[in-house]
Order: C-alpha cells, then structure tokens, then sequence
C-alpha cells in the first residue's frame, strides 16, 4: 500500500520532471550553445569544423537546429574546384531542421502555415524584395537567380549552410513547415521538387498524359525521382535507360515497367529499337532526358515518336554543346521540346503532398539515400558522392 503521502511526493516529482523538460525555448534537443560547428570549406577538396558564436535572433530571424542535409551534385563541383569562388563558404542547400527559437514578427511560413518552436522546417530562397518571384503565381520566373542558403559568400553571420549543427535563417528568406514528413523524406524535399517542376514543365506541352508512353534516361538520383514522380500520376508505361545494372533495377523498384541498358547495344539505331521494343513497338509518347551526357541529349530524340514531347533537365551545369539534326530530330517529327531548371517556390508544396503519396503507395524514395555521414565526416562524404558508389549522400546531425 502506498500512503497519501507518498502520492503527493510522486505527483510532485513527476511534475518537476515535466517542467523541467518544458524550460527554456527548445523543445528537444536541450539548451542552445554558444557556439554552432560549421563545416566550412576553406580549400578544394577540404572542409575544416569551425565554432562561430550564435548570433542574437532578431525579430525576423529563426534559428534552426540542423537534423540533415543532402549533398548535392552542386556541392561536389563547389568542392572539388571552387567553380563559384565562393571559398571560404559553408555549403549544404538540401537541409532540414528543427525550430529552436524565433523572433517576435515570424508567425507563419512562407504557405501561410502557422509557426512555432519545434516545428520542423525546410528553407527554399531568400527572396530580398524581388516581386517578379512569388509562391502562388505560375507565370512568375523560376527561382534561377535568386540566393540560396548553403551557396552564400561568407559574412559576418557565418552559419549560412546546412552543412552545419545550427543555421540562422534570416527575414526575407523562405520558409516551409514539414513537421509532417519524416527525417529520410525531408532531406529528399530539395531534389524532388527539380522533378515535380520538371513534370510540370512536360505538362504545359499537352502530350504527357495518364497512359502515356513515358522514356526516363538517367536512372541517378534525378532519374529515379522522376520515374517515381510519374508513378505517383498514375503513369504505368515507363522504360527507365540507363548503362548500370543495379541503377536500373532500383527504377525498377521506383515504378520503371521495362528497363534499356544502353551498353547492351551497338549504336544508336539499335538503342531506338530497344526502347521501342520496351513498348512493344512503339516510340516513346515523351521522355525525359536526366543525364549531363550531352550525347544522351542527341540520342534522345531516336526514342520518340513522330509528335511527341521531350523535356531536358540534365544539364545543371555546362556540359558543353550537343549536336542534333534539326530536320530529322525536330521539324519532321514534330517533337515539342521544354526544357527545365530548378523550381517554382509553390513546386515545392506540391513536392511535399508528391512525397507523402509516394510513401503511401510504397515507392522506396528514402532508400534513395544510400549513405549518411556526421558533420566531422564532411570530407569522407563528399568522396563518396564524387565516387558515384551511392545514389543520394546525406549528411545527418548525431
Ligand atoms: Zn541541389
């Protein structure tokens, strides 16, 4: 038997216990340091850890404790030779986290969803004052341009990569709240919003329908994305290409009906036959190119029927020029060319319902990431995702 007064002590302690977790603004993860550790990039092929001092959080300002952080192709370029001569500079543009504290004038995201401590969050650009880039206004330019965190020139601030335990998010940035998804799904937000916009470029030619015959050539992170992006549409026709095995039987996995790999044949007519035989002799309806081969550019217009449609995303960089024949390729076949560049900010909310529908039907996006490193291990996983032995690296805070 437990007397009254035994009660009354146990009450009283579970109670203590229970505000002392409420203390204080972070609701997990403890107290905020001083300091946050940076993985800055002061030379080609070199990250150092760096302490920078938490700076005071504006009225405007949210400070977000880093959970994750995709790499990107962009941040292997960055590292390997310094191509924006950003250096020194903390990179990291796919990063998610958690809300530790916030100034008086942040109620909302940049959707209109409200925000608190503990929410968690994803960034997309900061915007400065250009109105020429809105959320809700398809018409409006893409986001090319505009600045991103985790490709800033250092400034005082300093914690202005994901690549990092904390990020300061500065006023006139945008902000998502996706306490809805998990960890795994949210590091994944950035890549696939490319794919939901790329999608929707394909749309506005009017040939990518319900029963389309669908090519993807590429079958890397991009590639796979977008075969499970047209999934999620209800589209079943899909010949993913690509010259690696195990690449194609992960599109395979992603919702790819029949698979090409183009080291199996001798040239590119061969190559064609392949693809149209993947559709039981038909030329693909549209097809994606998602490789930065500029010969799988010129290729690509082989697997496409007279009339169709082709969207190129491939080319994030400079891959230099490919060749085509204007008359074959394009004029008479009627082929309806788009091409696709990052995002729009409101891509970004459709990508959050496109990853909540593909968990839901069982596509393996998360197992997308192959390989998760801590922050002291930022030099390892950039090897890596030079390498090309893993699909998408992560970086995931411990
Ligand atoms: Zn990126």
């Amino acid at each position: 038997m437990i007397d009254e007064n035994e009660i009354a002590r146990l009450v009283k302690s579970v109670l203590s216990q229970m505000d002392a977790q409420n203390a204080g603004t972070p609701k997990t993860g403890g107290a905020i340091p001083k300091n946050a550790r940076v993985a800055v990039l002061t030379k080609p092929e070199h990250f150092d850890i760096k302490e920078y001092p938490i700076p005071e959080v504006g009225d405007d300002d949210i400070l977000v404790r880093v959970e994750g952080c995709g790499v990107c192709g962009t941040d292997a370029h960055e590292f390997k030779r310094d191509p924006f001569g950003l250096i020194p500079v903390a990179l990291g543009h796919e990063g998610t986290g958690e809300i530790v504290k916030m100034g008086k004038n942040v109620k909302t995201d940049s959707a209109g969803k409200p925000l608190k401590v503990g929410d968690k969050v994803v960034t997309c650009m900061i915007f400065k004052d250009n109105p020429d880039i809105t959320m809700f206004d398809l018409n409006k330019q893409n986001v090319g341009g505009a600045d991103v965190y985790g490709l800033l020139p250092d400034d005082d601030i300093h914690l202005n990569g994901w690549f990092s335990d904390y990020i300061f998010v500065r006023g006139g940035s945008t902000i998502f709240n996706v306490s809805d998804l998990d960890l795994d799904s949210r590091i994944l937000i950035e890549p696939c919003a490319v794919l939901i916009h790329a999608v929707e470029r394909a749309k506005t030619t009017g040939i990518l329908r319900f029963n389309s015959r669908v090519a993807v050539q590429g079958c890397g992170p991009i590639g796979l994305i977008c075969i499970a992006v047209l999934r999620t549409m209800g589209i079943e026709n899909i010949t993913a290409i690509d010259g690696n095995a195990q690449r194609l039987e992960f599109a395979k996995k992603m919702g790819a009906d029949k698979t090409v790999n183009f080291t199996e044949f001798k040239g590119i007519e061969a190559l064609a036959e392949g693809v149209k035989d993947s559709f039981g002799g038909h030329l693909a309806d549209f097809a994606f190119q998602c490789t930065g081969s500029p010969l799988a550019h010129s290729n690509i217009y082989k697997f496409i029927r007279n009339g169709g449609g082709l969207c190129e995303l491939g080319f994030f960089i400079n891959g230099g020029d490919a060749t085509i024949n204007p008359h074959f390729d394009l004029c008479s076949k009627e082929i309806t060319l788009v091409g696709s560049w990052v995002y729009t900010l409101r891509d970004y909310a459709t990508t959050f319902d496109f990853l909540k529908r593909a968990n839901a039907i069982g596509l393996p996006i998360k197992e997308l990431i192959t390989h998760k490193f801590p922050l002291d291990k930022m030099n390892e996983a950039l090897e890596v995702n030079l390498s090309q032995k893993g699909l998408k690296i992560a970086y995931v805070a411990e």
